[in-house]
């Protein structure tokens, strides 16, 4: 009895419109078919007859529309009536776990799949030419490598090693010259501008360069350009003093604070925002320093998370790295700890085994997390996809902060590629920052906020919400700039915005009456 009543089960709405569709009668209807198309039709009905399976029943739905669409065609022109139809549409709807009818699949389902793919379209075809990854241009940069250490007379060990890395760093404009084929007015400028600022690349990053391309987004974040001294003029408001509680600490908030443990990085970003005291001059810290930034954190039973950054945190040498983790986790009321590096892309090799263990070692007490800054997908080779493979077993999480840069990483195409690529290699976006304001010496990286708001606002819907990071401004703090897509009310529903399509959706609030006065069916039969 039961049964039979299942079996009558009407078509549900979305099969009836599919079916209503198929089935419109226009002038062309009652024309012959072409014998092609009916022993077509004819075979995927056959298939979809015998199917065990919901695909083979799409393929003839998804056909028959196609046919409509083109030819104007209804299926009993070619010998399929809408009961065979219906009685296919019952048999999907079995078959399917969820009870998605082929009507829902087809006319629904289907389309809002070829919407969506319409958005990634212009993405997918040009992200390998506008924002190729390191691991795309793997073949070049090894020539590049190849190339570079034989002019510098490296070895293969002194390669793979941090120490042979940084011993060979590239320092004057005069290297420079001779590892990449800049025009000699660049160099020029180079030699004039590293009076003022200091110059160093790893050589492993300086072969990621594309040769010959003076916009090249590595070679725009690791060589001085003349902007950084023609900007000058505008006095540079003090960065340290309106922060540091406490010697190498600084502080915003309540519960976390930095640790500014060295002012050493294996490369030297243009667009620094430390730029003001890092990379001057390397400077090792006392002892002293490290027990004073301790005692304070130990004094403040407030503090819950602690960042160890710089400069670069993996500078620091395993042994005091080893030494401030410790301490760390020996305090209580510190139950976090994050360190700040970008040598995972700056210079790989430094990622050896008992780096790891210590990182290890560290989170096995309390969550160690790492922080890193990548800016553009070509900073992620194979090489630096492996240390963070590495690392990511090691701690907790590691994350990104990206900074927003003109002409690094400021269109769709070259941020999605971006968040896109480091979430493949193990790193999960996090912010990205608009260049701040307060160093003139980068004013030409700056991209206006609405700009950076665009492109963030691309990523909803398009790429795995996992790879989109919260876009900040850096203002004595961390200020968020998202846009807002609650475009108002209209009774007791919110509209919202799909930042994807702009369309607009209601959304049913909480009740604020229920939600301030109703108590949980528990607390009620207590009271009882
Ligand atoms: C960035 C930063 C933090 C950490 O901010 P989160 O939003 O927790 O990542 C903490 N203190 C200082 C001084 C900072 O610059
Ligand atoms: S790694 Fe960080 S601290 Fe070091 S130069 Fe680059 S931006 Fe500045």
């Amino acid at each position: 009895m039961e049964k039979t009543i299942k079996e009558k089960n009407p078509p549900d709405e979305y099969t009836e419109a599919l079916l209503d569709a198929l089935f419109q009668s226009d002038e062309k209807t009652a024309a012959a078919a072409p014998e092609a198309l009916i022993r077509e039709v004819q075979g995927l009905f056959e298939a979809a007859k015998t199917a065990s399976l919901t695909r083979p029943i799409v393929a003839l739905f998804t056909r028959l529309k196609g046919i409509k669409a083109r030819h104007r065609l209804s299926p009993d022109v070619l010998g399929l009536s809408r009961s065979d139809l219906e009685a296919l549409a019952e048999v999907h709807r079995r078959i399917d776990e969820h009870g998605v009818t082929v009507g829902g699949r087809v006319h629904r389902a289907l389309p809002i799949v070829e919407e969506a793919d319409s958005r990634v379209a212009a993405y997918l075809k040009q992200k390998s030419v506008e924002a190729p990854s390191g691991i795309e241009l793997w073949d070049t940069i090894r020539e590049n490598m190849e190339r570079i250490r034989s002019v510098l007379g490296m070895s293969e060990a002194d390669w793979n090693s941090y120490a042979g890395q940084i011993k060979n760093c590239v320092d004057s404009p005069r290297t420079l010259s001779r590892i990449l084929d800049l025009p000699a007015p660049v160099i020029e400028e180079v030699t004039r501008v590293t009076q003022s600022y200091r110059m160093r690349l790893t050589p492993y990053y300086a072969s990621l360069i594309q040769r010959g391309r003076v916009n090249d987004p590595i070679l725009l974040q690791s060589v001085p350009t003349a902007e950084m001294v023609d900007n000058i003029g505008v006095e540079i408001p003090p960065v340290a003093a309106d922060h540091s509680p406490a010697r190498l600490i600084d502080q915003f908030y309540p519960q976390t604070v930095t640790i500014k443990a060295t002012n050493m990085c294996a490369m030297y970003c243009t667009h620094c925002l430390r730029i003001a005291h890092i990379g001057k001059k390397d400077r090792i810290y006392s002892d002293s320093a490290y027990q004073e930034a301790l005692d304070y954190i130990r004094d403040n039973p407030r503090i819950r998370d602690v960042l160890i950054t710089g400069g670069d945190a993996f500078v620091l040498p395993n042994r005091i790295l080893r030494k401030i983790l410790k301490a760390l986790d020996e305090i209580a009321h510190v139950r976090m700890k994050r360190l700040g590096t970008r040598i995972p892309v700056t210079a790989p090799q430094r990622v050896d085994a008992e780096l790891l263990e210590i990182l290890e070692e560290s989170n096995d007490k309390k969550p160690l997390r790492v922080v890193t800054q990548i800016n553009t997908a070509q900073e992620i080779t194979p090489v630096s996809r492996e240390a963070f493979r590495r690392i990511s077993k090691s701690v907790s999480a590691v994350l990104n902060q990206a900074v927003l840069l003109k002409g690094v990483n400021d269109s769709r195409v070259k941020m999605w590629r971006l968040c896109e690529t480091i979430q493949e290699s193990y790193v999960r976006p996090y912010y990205i920052f608009n260049c701040s304001y307060r160093n003139p010496q980068f004013a030409h990286f700056r991209v206006p906020v609405e700009q950076g708001r665009d492109i963030v606002e691309s990523m909803y819907g398009n790429i795995s919400g996992d790879a989109i990071p919260r876009y900040i401004a850096t203002a004595g703090g961390k200020i968020p700039l998202h846009r807002d897509n609650v475009m108002g009310a209209r009774g007791t529903d919110l509209i919202l915005k799909k930042p994807w399509n702009d369309e607009e959706v209601p959304y049913p609030d909480a009740d604020p009456e229920q939600y301030a006065n109703a108590q949980f069916s528990f607390a009620r039969k207590r009271e009882a």
